[in-house]
């Protein structure tokens, strides 16, 4: 989930549907109050924020969030409307991940988007190596998945699915999707290749631990998703 505060209405809802389209979600906020409320039910996985705001301006909001622990880490883009902006956001060094400026394309936005929530996810991944799910647990660094205590021997690409599928639990993926993470190609005609897998990776996870492959869960007319309950929600 991505936050996004800009006081121009226009500006505003142009970016969140260019970035919805690009299936990133967003939610966005005119002032930094509704903002600050927002983050402190949920912490979002990339922030942008205009500077110029009413009350409480972007690089207030930029050194508040940096101050509290659990906003620290959070990667933050600037907005910046203005060279001058630009050098303060840079030369006071506050702690923004990155900045782009106005007026700013919308597949610039989407990619630099990209690129902040693929390099945190990274860190994400090595601070935690290890992901559970119900029965089932997956061992990053030592590449070893586990359901009800048993190992399962997987293939490569039976691994790469469940861990695809681990790491965002709750999200549901299309096959396409999985496709082009798990096996980097973009060819829709090999779809079926995902159900074959995660037949296979059921198979395998309930031989393990019995029931433990219904924590895959088919989602009609989008694809698939692991839920830490099997009843869904
Ligand atoms: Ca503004």
């Amino acid at each position: 989930m991505i936050y996004y505060v800009e006081d121009e209405t226009n500006i505003r809802e142009l970016a969140i549907y260019a970035l919805k389209q690009a299936g990133l979600e967003t939610k966005g906020f005119p002032s930094a109050e509704p903002f600050f409320e927002a983050c402190h039910e949920k912490v979002p996985d990339l922030i942008l924020l205009d500077i110029m705001l009413p009350r409480i301006d972007g690089l207030t909001i930029l050194r508040r969030l940096r101050e509290e622990p659990r906003t620290a880490d959070v990667p933050i883009m600037m907005l910046t409307a203005k060279g001058s902006e630009i050098d303060k956001v840079t030369g006071l060094d506050a702690g923004a991940d990155d900045y782009l400026p106005k007026p700013f394309g919308m597949m610039e936005l989407i990619s630099r988007c990209n690129a902040l929530l693929r390099r945190s996810h990274r860190t994400t991944q090595k601070s935690t190596d290890r992901i559970t799910c119900g029965p089932i647990s997956i061992d990053l660094s030592a590449h070893e998945a586990y359901a009800g205590g048993v190992k399962l021997e997987l293939t490569l690409k039976e691994f790469g699915l469940l861990r695809k599928l681990m790491e965002d639990q709750g999200r549901a993926f299309s096959r396409s999707q999985l496709l082009r993470d798990v096996w980097d190609t973009d060819f829709m005609g090999e779809t079926r290749t995902v159900d074959t897998h995660v037949l296979t990776l059921r198979k395998k996870l309930n031989d393990a631990c019995d029931g433990a492959g219904e924590y895959i869960q088919t989602v009609r007319g989008v694809g698939y998703r692991m839920h830490p309950d099997t009843q869904g929600n």
